[in-house]
């Protein structure tokens, strides 16, 4: 090679973009041997016209979250017990309000005095047939788990159960969705005055005494089949992941698709001080059940299903026990006794904040709650340990000089489990800032396995792809590309696999596909966003990571099953810190908000479509016209289609635009579902007959579902004016 070629080739290099400097970001811990894909992060981030500065800090961000730290953190977190407005969940409090302080962010815990309840006397007693008995509930125990004899594990219960005593014949109800108890009904088998017995699966926990209480039944069991996560799915806990005989899922069985939060306080903040007389009386809440209801192992549960007779069940009803369910009534009968004592209980939420530069009116709020039925190794403190890292990442920052321009909201919720309360009475508290907040980031189950998941507003999907191409993934490549390369996989062995029997955000599958790119689910229910996007009208996302876990909600989700099956090298738990960090400092800086209302637009004119066909198929002639709804939302995805082409382009002040995106998404705000008003969204609400998955436009599907043609003309309307709404929100920005 000669000396001028040299010299030409190296004035090529300098011509290089910079952003190749970024390849070199620390690779993640652990697997090493099965890094076949290059990690190329993109040089160019949309929203930023200029992406040197970002990408700098962006790099000096993703260098600091720590596999070790992590590990360290979840330790100290799933030490003992902390269930909410515990001793013990005070001093997980005090534990991210220390390392949120350490890592400079002006931290404070925020008390709220709520509504609940801790178990005093649980029993399930088998009193028929005559020769078989079953006292439950059972300790929860397996040969050798360092954690299960602790004192301070509650015996598994249902929050928000009322208490009762009842002695009845049982009857097998499936998943106890409504077209399980219309089989029933059909099948001759009435449930009035019986105890039903349904398994866990398919639907929120909450709905099932809803409906088994619409249907007459004086009480519930809920019991984890194992079909749906014990042994039917692989060894269960020591030896595997799932769940063993003695498990128990518990779980708050509040009508969370009335509303949320604390249930003497709708609408608004319970803070400390609150007097009396503007809350309403519990037994006047409508979010709570009507009849007892009790969880149970499939250990306990399976001399009851053995010992049922009547018709033998639809075959689509039998679970993985080692007989063939019959359905009932009895001859099995079974004495429920609850008691559960309720009271007003001290939680603690811990905020933590930066304040934005430029524009510190504008929040980036993250959240995750903190608070566990028992350990809560996975669920939530996965997240929580996720979080501290992704603090000490922008505390790392913070000493270079970097500040965001927007404030960046750091939330450690409180009492998530009894009813999303932590969340929800901060939103309720702050619903006046949080009506210019940018976005909400969620994450609860962080790390339950390794393959990625996110659930959003269709305006977040792609800036959510766009944060996952940034992050390398423990499996060589970007979170992004083994994101897609798992649901390729999940896509070629679709029906072979069953539904989830939790409520796993990294699971959902979008009701619309409007892109061949990587799938991003719908927010329904189930966790801390429902208060910021279907009260407040926030954009909002929810990340997490699953794999085979089946010990959901008992005394095994604990640091000996996390690092024996969820992450041993804490690879993953460094993964989702990075994501969730880089989601919210990205977003926090951006020249021009990163919302993307075209996606919005499409999924929008897909829903409107589906709506119609179904009112055709329940009204007939009598269908009303669908014809405004699908012009409101064609006007939607132009006028969204517009505003992104100049949100790619350089301009000079991008203020007007960000307050046009900012605003859209509050355009969607009604004045409430129909029963149920706290919620306000007009594209999502969690499913009154789901609870976990989201029902989108639910005034109108709700409607028709319900055969009620003037509600779904009414809905209608209510509907295409929010639609116009929002794209005449967005004609303003063009
Ligand atoms: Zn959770």
């Amino acid at each position: 090679m000669s000396r001028s070629t040299v010299v030409f080739l190296s004035s090529l290099l300098l011509l290089l973009p910079l952003a190749h400097t970024q390849q070199s970001a620390p690779p993640a811990g652990g697997e090493d041997a099965s890094k076949s894909l290059p990690f190329t992060p993109p040089d160019k981030i949309f929203g930023y016209h200029d992406p040197a500065a970002e990408l700098r800090a962006e790099k000096v961000f993703l260098a600091v979250p720590d596999p070790e730290l992590a590990k360290k953190h979840l330790q100290v977190l799933t030490a003992a017990p902390h269930v909410a407005g515990s001793a013990e969940d005070r001093r997980t409090a005090e534990y991210v309000l220390q390392k949120y302080q350490a890592a400079g962010l002006d931290a404070h815990i925020q008390e709220y005095k709520v509504w609940m309840g801790l178990p005093l006397d649980v029993r399930v007693d088998l009193v028929a047939p005559a020769g078989v008995t079953m006292h439950g509930p059972s300790p929860e125990r397996v040969e050798d788990d360092p954690f299960q004899k602790d004192g301070r594990i509650l015996p598994a219960f249902n929050e928000f159960s009322p208490s009762g005593d009842v002695t009845a014949d049982v009857v097998y109800a499936n998943y106890g969705r409504p077209d399980d108890f219309k089989k029933l009904k059909e099948l001759g088998v009435d449930v009035k005055g019986k105890i039903v017995i349904v398994r866990y699966g398919e639907n929120f926990r909450g709905v099932k005494p809803f409906l088994a209480a619409q249907y007459g039944a004086a009480g519930v069991i809920i019991y984890s089949d194992p079909w749906d996560d014990g042994y039917f799915k692989g060894d269960p806990y020591t030896k595997g992941p799932w769940r063993p005989a003695s498990g128990v899922q518990r779980g708050s069985v509040q009508y969370l698709f009335r509303y949320p939060g604390d249930p003497t306080t709708p609408d608004i903040a319970s803070v400390p001080d609150l007097p009396a007389s503007k809350r309403i009386p519990p037994d006047k809440a409508t979010d709570l059940p009507k009849i007892p209801v009790t969880p149970l192992s499939y250990g306990d549960a399976t001399p009851i299903m053995k010992n049922l007779g009547g018709p033998e069940s639809p075959r689509s009803w039998q679970g993985a026990l080692p007989f063939t369910y019959h359905v009932g009534p009895g001859p099995a009968k079974i004495h429920l006794s609850v008691k559960i004592a309720y009271q007003f209980v001290t939680i603690w939420d811990v905020i933590g904040m930066v304040k934005g530069s430029e524009l510190p009116n504008e929040w980036v709020v993250t959240g995750n709650h903190r608070d566990a039925w028992v350990y809560g190794a996975v669920d939530p403190n996965s997240g929580t340990a996720a979080q501290l890292e992704a603090v000490h990442g922008i505390g790392e920052l913070l000493k270079t000089g970097w500040r965001p321009k927007r404030t960046l909201v750091f939330c450690s919720w409180d009492a998530e489990e009894e009813g999303l309360i932590g969340s929800t009475e901060f939103a309720e508290q702050h619903a006046k800032e949080l009506a210019r907040a940018v976005a909400y980031f969620n994450m609860d189950v962080a790390v339950a396995g390794p393959d990625f998941g996110a659930s959003a507003v269709p305006s977040l999907k792609p800036y959510l792809r766009d944060v996952a191409k940034s992050v390398p993934s423990p499996k060589g490549g970007s979170v992004y590309d083994q994101w897609k390369a798992t649901l390729e996989k999940k896509e070629q062995e679709k029906g072979k696999e069953q539904a989830s029997a939790t409520s796993g955000t990294a699971d959902r599958e979008p009701s619309a596909v409007v892109t061949e790119d990587v799938k991003v689910g719908d927010l329904g229910s189930g966790s801390d966003y429902t208060a910021f996007l279907q009260h407040l009208g926030v954009p909002s996302a929810d990340i997490g990571s699953k794999g085979p876990y089946g010990v959901y909600h008992s005394a095994f989700d604990n640091f000996a099953w996390f690092s024996k099956f969820g992450d041993p090298t804490f690879a993953y738990e460094q993964e989702m810190a990075r994501v969730y960090g880089l989601e919210a400092m990205r977003m926090a800086s951006a020249d021009v908000l990163p919302l993307n209302y075209e996606e919005y637009g499409k999924e929008i004119v897909e829903y409107v479509k589906a709506a119609e066909t179904k009112a055709k198929t329940a009204f007939g002639d009598k269908a009303p016209s669908f014809a405004d709804a699908a012009k409101a939302a064609a006007r939607l995805q132009k006028a969204g289609a517009a505003v992104l082409a100049m949100q790619g382009k350089p301009m000079g002040d991008p203020a007007v635009l960000n307050l046009v995106l900012r605003n859209t998404e509050r355009m969607f705000l009604i004045d409430g579902l129909p029963d149920r008003p706290w919620f306000k969204h007009a594209i999502y609400a969690p499913g009154e007959h789901t609870g976990y998955a989201a029902v989108v436009i639910p005034g109108v599907n709700e409607a028709i579902e319900n055969n009620n043609l003037e509600l779904t003309r009414q809905q209608l309307q209510i509907l295409t004016a929010a639609i116009n709404r929002a794209a005449e929100a967005l004609e303003m920005g063009k």
